[in-house]
């Protein structure tokens, strides 16, 4: 089962991948993680995404794209994936529906967080103050949101063609949030 998670800044993706993760048996791979340890393992993929990273760019498709296709390939790791941060543009979703399809899958399920801006800001805001990031402005916050919505809405509207995208309310308890996923995704885990 291969299932795509987004969801802007803020919206406690990371924090309900990992519930996801844990009830449905899916290994989570999110290549922001895969990318921060080639940093710190100073690799030469290291190398190159890590100016690319600071800037607040996106690494280049091809780059990505291989990192995703050789852990997709390797026998080692599940074949139940749930991909975090990945895919980002247009051509990184035709790269990835290419490579399942040559071994038979393709995406099950996507899930798609809403939050509305006004609470994305304000938490991104809290979460600024508390970690001392006085950099993390109202203005910049909001640029980050766009560029997010621009890429994200193409990448959504590819797989509406095709997959049951679920978008799904990110305000409220983590559990409540956590318990629209699951319903919503009870009739995928059904057909496994
Ligand atoms: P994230 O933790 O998903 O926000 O990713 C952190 C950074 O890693 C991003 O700002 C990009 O520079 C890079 N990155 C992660 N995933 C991708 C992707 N699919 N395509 C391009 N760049 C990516």
């Amino acid at each position: 089962m291969i299932g795509l998670i987004f969801g802007p800044p803020g919206s406690g993706k990371g924090t309900q991948a990992a519930h996801v993760e844990r009830e449905f048996k899916l290994s989570h791979l999110s290549t922001g993680d895969i990318l921060r340890a080639e940093v710190a393992r100073g690799s030469d993929i290291g190398k190159e995404a890590e100016r690319i990273m600071r800037a607040g760019d996106l690494v280049p498709d091809d780059l990505i794209i291989r990192i995703v296709q050789s852990i997709l390939r390797d026998p080692n790791v599940s074949s139940d994936v749930l991909l975090d941060g990945f895919p980002r543009t247009l051509e990184q979703a035709k790269a990835l529906d290419e490579m399942l399809a040559q071994e038979g899958h393709k995406v099950d399920f996507v899930i798609a967080f809403k939050v509305p801006e006004d609470v994305l800001i304000e938490r991104l805001l809290h979460r600024a103050e508390v970690e001392g990031r006085p950099d993390d402005t109202r203005e910049a916050i909001r640029e980050r949101m766009h560029e997010y919505r621009n890429l994200t809405e193409m990448v959504l509207d590819h797989y509406r063609k095709g997959v049951k995208v679920h978008e799904i309310d990110g305000v409220g308890e983590i559990e409540e949030i956590f318990e629209r996923i699951r319903k919503a995704l009870l009739p995928a885990e059904r057909g496994r």
